[in-house]
C-alpha cells in the first residue's frame, strides 16, 4: 500500500517527458476512431456529415475548414474523422512549426490529391506563411520565389486537391484575411456532464477498468466540460485505485484521485482559485482591467484570457464587463468567502 504523500512524490520524481509520452500514446489508444464514437457535438457532427457527403457525390474536396475551441474538446480528433470519411490521409502540422516559408512549401508540394492538411495552433503562424497560404487555399497554386536580386524570378507550382482543416485555440487572434478563406467555421464548446461521463465509461471499458457509476459521476463534474481532462482524471484515478491495491474506481478512489491533484470538485485548480481570490481580495471583487490582473498574478494576458478564463466564465464565477473582470457571487460560495458587508 502506498500512501498519498509516497504517490505524490512518485509523480514528481517521473520525468515530466516520460509521463507525458505514456500520456500520449493512452490518448491514441482513446481516440474515437468513428463518427459513433465521437461523444456530442451534435450540430458539428450533423453539418460535417451533409458536407463530406456532398462533396463526395460531386467528387470533389470539402470547403477548407476551421475548427476553433479550447484545448482538448476534441479539434484533432475530428480532423482525424474527416480525413477516414474522405478517404484521404491526415498530413499534421502546426503554426509554430512553420517557421520558413520553405517549410509550408516543402508540406504544400508532398500533398497528394484527396490529403487533408490539418494545421494546428494555426493562430501561431506568422504572417508571411499566411501570404504563402492564401493562393494554396484559393486555387491550389503555390507562389515560390528562386534565387534573390535581380537575378530572382517567381515560379508557380499546382498543389492536387486537398482540404485544410486549421485548428485554434484563439480564433480571434486569426487575421482577417486567413479567416475568411475558410468556407466553413465550427465552434467546439464545452461538453454536457453526460456526454463526459459517457466518455469516462467509454475510455474505461477500453482500459479495462471498473468504475462505479459514483465514481464516473465525480470524475464528469471535475472535468471541466473537456474530453482530454477527462481522460487525464480517469487514468489517474487508475493509477490511484492500481496503488491502493483496490480493483476498480470507487466514489472514494476517484474522491481521493482529485485531492491529490489539488482539483476541486468543480474541476478548478489552485491557479483558477488563485484568479478568483485575487480578484475578490485584492480587488475587492472587480472590475479588474486584464492588463493590471495579468501583473497581479504574473501571468500573460492571453492566457490569462484565452486559457483561464472561459471556464470560470461558463460555470458563472466570472464576468467580463466593459470595466473590467468581476467575480460573481457563486465564486464567493465556492471558495466560502463573504462579500463585503454581507450578513452572516
Ligand atoms: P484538441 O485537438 O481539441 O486539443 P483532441 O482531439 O486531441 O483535442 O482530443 C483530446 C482527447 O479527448 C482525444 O484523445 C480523445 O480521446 C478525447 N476526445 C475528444 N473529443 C472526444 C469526443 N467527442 N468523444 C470522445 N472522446 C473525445
Amino acid at each position: 500500500m502506498v500512501s498519498l504523500g509516497g504517490l505524490e512524490s512518485a509523480y514528481k520524481a517521473m520525468p515530466q517527458e516520460l509521463d507525458e509520452t505514456i500520456d500520449a500514446s493512452v490518448d491514441q489508444a482513446l481516440r474515437p476512431q468513428k463518427w459513433a464514437e465521437y461523444v456530442g457535438q451534435e450540430n458539428i457532427k450533423e453539418n460535417l456529415r451533409i458536407m463530406i457527403e456532398a462533396a463526395k457525390q460531386r467528387g470533389e474536396m470539402t470547403d477548407h475548414m476551421l475548427f476553433s475551441g479550447q484545448a482538448g474538446l476534441g479539434k484533432t480528433t475530428l480532423a482525424n474523422l474527416v480525413a477516414s470519411e474522405m478517404g484521404g490521409a491526415l498530413r499534421v502540422t502546426s503554426g509554430p512549426a512553420l517557421e520558413k516559408m520553405g517549410d509550408l512549401a516543402a508540406i504544400l508540394t508532398n500533398l497528394e490529391s484527396g490529403d487533408i492538411l490539418f494545421i494546428d495552433e494555426a493562430h501561431r503562424m506568422n504572417r508571411m506563411i499566411e501570404e504563402v497560404l492564401y493562393p494554396a487555399m484559393e486555387s491550389r497554386k503555390l507562389h515560390l520565389m528562386i534565387g534573390k536580386g535581380p537575378a530572382a524570378r517567381s515560379i508557380t507550382l499546382d498543389i492536387p486537391p486537398f482540404t485544410l482543416i486549421a485548428a485554434t485555440t484563439r480564433e480571434s487572434l486569426l487575421s482577417g484575411p486567413l479567416r475568411s478563406r475558410f468556407g466553413a467555421t465550427f465552434r467546439l464548446e464545452y461538453y454536457a456532464e453526460d456526454d463526459i461521463s459517457t466518455i469516462i465509461s467509454r475510455s474505461a471499458g477500453i482500459l479495462k477498468v471498473a468504475i462505479h457509476d459514483d465514481a464516473i459521476s465525480v470524475l464528469s463534474k471535475a472535468s471541466r466540460g473537456t474530453p482530454r481532462s477527462a481522460n487525464r482524471l480517469l487514468r489517474r484515478a487508475r493509477d490511484f485505485m492500481q496503488v491502493e491495491g483496490e480493483s476498480g474506481i470507487s466514489e472514494r478512489v476517484a474522491q481521493k484521485t482529485l485531492r491529490l491533484l489539488e482539483i476541486d470538485e468543480l474541476g478548478l485548480e489552485p491557479h483558477d482559485r488563485k484568479i478568483l481570490e485575487t480578484i475578490i481580495k485584492k480587488f475587492n471583487g472587480g472590475p479588474v482591467g486584464l492588463g493590471t490582473l495579468a501583473a497581479a498574478l504574473t501571468e500573460d494576458r492571453g492566457t490569462l484570457e484565452d486559457v483561464f478564463e472561459p471556464y470560470l466564465m461558463k460555470i458563472g464565477f466570472l464576468q467580463r464587463t466593459p470595466a473590467g473582470r468581476v467575480a460573481l457571487a457563486p465564486a464567493y460560495e465556492h471558495l466560502k468567502i463573504r462579500r463585503a458587508g454581507e450578513l452572516l
